[in-house]
């Protein structure tokens, strides 16, 4: 099959656009979808100079969505002086898995030329992922520890690096299927802050002084697409799953949107739209709740909700 564009052979075809690409149209299609989203979500602040410029910490895993993401933002920024990248990687002590995709980090970011820092929770909270599944305090799923670890050394090194935004590679599949979670879960105060947090254009978010504001500009590319841009440019991604990957409710969602894609062509994206359209809405509507309650954590001192934050209560029942 010829790619829709040009007479060179297709590498893909998708079944939601109708159209089939050649390499080359491929790379070009995912960069500019890629760009039209940092204009769309306005990530480019109109303060940002020259002298002045902004910079915008990646959470660099070495998978391959953060790594399509640094990529194209590197080619996208580089030429530009008012945006400065940094790779962050957080080594949560798995066994066999990190590791590795710790190489893929430190092979981009010296390939590209931007800073690249590395944490991990073994320095940062005395612990390794691999030793929180054993002890299980709580009786929880591996990601219910990690996913709370994780927020916090991002949100803890972004605001020590400076950061302006905090990008994360979240593609297409990842973003319906949580939006379609959190509309199952019919908790409509976290979809409004959803959109606060990570979604919408930054000018359109509610106040979140506390925090950096997050952003997602690979949330209109299709995961299997994220995949076939990194196999095609070469790019050193490393693909093992988590041997703890426990989110067994997300499986059965990925699994519906599989199938509902397959039958129905442009699900994930009309999913995502009309969420998107929804939470903005929602957010409205709950601005000004927002932040009333939020305190400092006695023991920490991050920004939470509660007197203890979530991580160091966790860390108190491993302790
Ligand atoms: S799959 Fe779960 S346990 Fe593994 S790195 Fe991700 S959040 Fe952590
Ligand atoms: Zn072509
Ligand atoms: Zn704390």
């Amino acid at each position: 099959m010829d790619c829709t564009r040009c007479d060179e052979e297709a590498v893909m075809h998708a079944a939601y656009s109708g159209s089939h690409l050649c390499a080359d149209h491929f790379r070009e299609s995912v960069e500019k979808r890629v760009r039209r989203r940092v204009r769309r979500d306005d990530l480019v602040s109109h303060d940002a100079t020259p002298e002045d410029p902004e910079t915008w910490v990646i959470g660099l895993s070495g998978g391959k969505d953060s790594v399509v993401l640094t990529q194209i933002l590197h080619e996208t920024f580089a030429e530009d002086p008012r945006i400065e990248l940094v790779g962050l990687t957080i080594h949560e002590g798995i066994e066999g898995y990190r590791d590795e995709s710790v190489d893929a980090c430190v092979e981009l970011s010296e390939e590209l030329g931007i800073r690249h820092e590395l944490v991990s929770y073994a320095e940062e909270f005395g612990v390794r992922m691999d030793e929180v599944v054993e002890d299980d305090p709580e009786n929880m799923a591996a990601c219910a520890y990690c996913g709370v670890f994780r927020r916090d050394l991002l949100e803890k090194y972004a605001e020590e690096l400076g950061a302006d935004l905090l990008l994360t590679g979240h593609n297409l599949d990842d973003e319906a299927q949580t939006a379609l979670m959190n509309f199952l879960e019919g908790d409509v105060e976290q979809i409004a802050k959803h959109f606060d947090a990570s979604l919408g254009p930054l000018s359109e978010r509610g106040e979140q002084e506390e925090f950096v504001p997050r952003a997602k500009p690979l949330r209109d590319v299709p995961e299997k697409e994220v995949a076939l841009y990194a196999h095609i440019n070469d790019l050193p991604a490393h693909i093992t799953e988590c041997p703890h990957a426990s989110e067994a409710y997300r499986g059965e969602i990925q699994q519906l949107l599989y199938d509902l894609e397959e039958n129905h062509p442009g699900t994930r994206h009309s999913i995502l739209a009309g969420y998107e359209d929804l939470a903005s809405i929602a957010a409205d509507e709950y601005s000004g709740d927002d932040g009333a309650d939020l305190q400092e954590c006695v023991e920490c001192g991050s920004t939470t909700t509660r007197e203890v934050c979530r991580k160091c209560s966790l860390l108190e029942s491993l302790a």
